[in-house]
Formats: C-alpha cells, structure tokens, sequence
C-alpha cells in the first residue's frame, strides 16, 4: 500500500470512527432524555399517602414505570406487580413488604412490565380483566366483569373494561375515589407496543374518553407517568 492509499484508509477509518461516536452520542442523549421525563413523573419506590405506596422499575437503569401497594389494616393489595423479581423483591423490601403480605393483585394488564413478577405472589388472588386471547401468562386468576366490584376488608375495587392498549386493558376503581388506570393514558401518540397484536388506538381513544365521565376520582394512577389528582387533566391527552 503507497502513503497516499494509508493516508486515504486512516482517513476513512476516523471518518467511520466519528460517525458511530455520533450515533453512540444520539443514543445516549435519547436515554438521558427518556430518564428525565420519567423521573418528572415517576415516584420512587416509597410511601405516597398514608395508605398507598409505589414501587418503581427501571429497564436498563432507567426508570420507567410504577406499580402500586394499598395498605387493607395489616395486608396489602397490589396494582400490577412489576417487571421482574429482582426489582419487584428489592422494593418491597425497602418498604418492609412482604409478598406474603399481599393478599391480593389486580392486573391492568398483561404486559411484561406489569406482570413480570406476579408469581411472586403465590399467597395473592390475582384479579385480571377478560383475559381470553389475551398475552396472560399460565397462572390461575379471576377474571373479573365489566363493572363488578370486590370487597376486601373494607375496601372496594371495581373493575373498568378499557380494551384498546391490549385486549385485556382494565381500570381499577377503588373506594370510589381512587382510579388506577395502568397504561389507558401513556402519550398521545403512543406506538402500538410490540408483541401488541390486539392494539386499537380507536378504542383506547374511546376509553380515554369514557374514563373523564365518572365522578368523584380524586386521584388517577398511571403506570408511567405517575399519580394525578384530577381527571381532567387528561383532556390534554385526548
Ligand atoms: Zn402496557
């Protein structure tokens, strides 16, 4: 090889060299960028109100969700369960839960980050939405009706069909007050999730739309952007 090819080849090599520091760059800014809007929103794993707690999952270090423990006297009712044993049992002990403490755990839904540790609890009942054809794992559950309502010492759950994000999207509605709304609302925009073969954004949107119907909500959970004490505040996102 003469100078001038090295030359050309070292030059090539440093331009390529630059472009991948480039794209390496991009990504790195797109994950700081997707840790600070979640952490905007996201609790961390701690108490939020004297009865309720959240736990917070990360994918690859970065926050990206919540799940839920409401305190029933000296038991506990989860919403959703989280993405993986590991987080799911690190913070259940930074709050001094047991997962045997869990008497009960209602499934918004049957996505990965919201069911990935469920059988974790094997002293809960699980309570999911209409889970035929839907992506729920083989583990026994009731499946609760569109608009039934359990009793659990003293506390009511109802549950809300809201289909559209997956087939088996619910609502819980506890005490009438209290409305935990997994992943109905996520962005405006939000793409089909993948391995989603039933997403209808109609439907979602159709839901979306019902859910600012019913009185008396005071505070709205979501799975990925935090609590939210008015409903209307998904006006926005209609
Ligand atoms: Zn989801």
């Amino acid at each position: 090889m003469t100078g001038t090819e090295n030359l050309k080849s070292n030059s090539k090599t440093k331009k390529e060299l630059s472009q991948w520091t480039k794209i390496l760059l991009i990504i790195l800014l797109i994950i700081l960028c997707l840790a600070a809007v979640a952490s905007r929103y996201l609790y961390p794993t701690g108490r939020i109100a004297p009865e309720t707690c959240a736990v917070r999952i990360n994918r690859n270090g970065v926050p990206m969700g919540n799940f839920f423990l409401l305190q029933v006297n000296e038991k506990y009712i989860a919403i959703d369960a989280g993405a993986d044993h590991i987080q799911t049992e690190k913070g259940l002990q930074k709050l001094g839960v047991s997962p045997y403490d869990v008497m009960a755990v209602f499934v918004t839904h049957a996505h990965w980050d919201h069911i990935g540790s469920l059988d974790l609890f094997d002293k809960a009942v699980i309570y999911t939405g209409n889970t035929e054809d839907s992506e729920f794992p083989d583990l026994p559950h009731q499946i609760m009706t569109d608009g039934e309502v359990i009793e659990l010492s003293g506390m009511s759950v109802q549950c809300i069909y809201t289909p559209g994000h997956t087939i088996d999207s619910v609502c819980y509605l506890v005490d009438g007050k209290h409305l935990f709304v997994g992943d109905l609302f996520v962005t405006t925009n939000d793409p089909p999730p993948p391995n989603s073969k039933r997403y209808d954004s109609d439907l979602q949107l159709f839901y979306r739309e019902k859910m600012l119907e019913i009185e008396g909500v005071q505070y709205v959970f979501t799975g990925h952007f935090g609590l939210f004490k008015d409903v209307r505040f998904f006006r926005l996102w209609l």
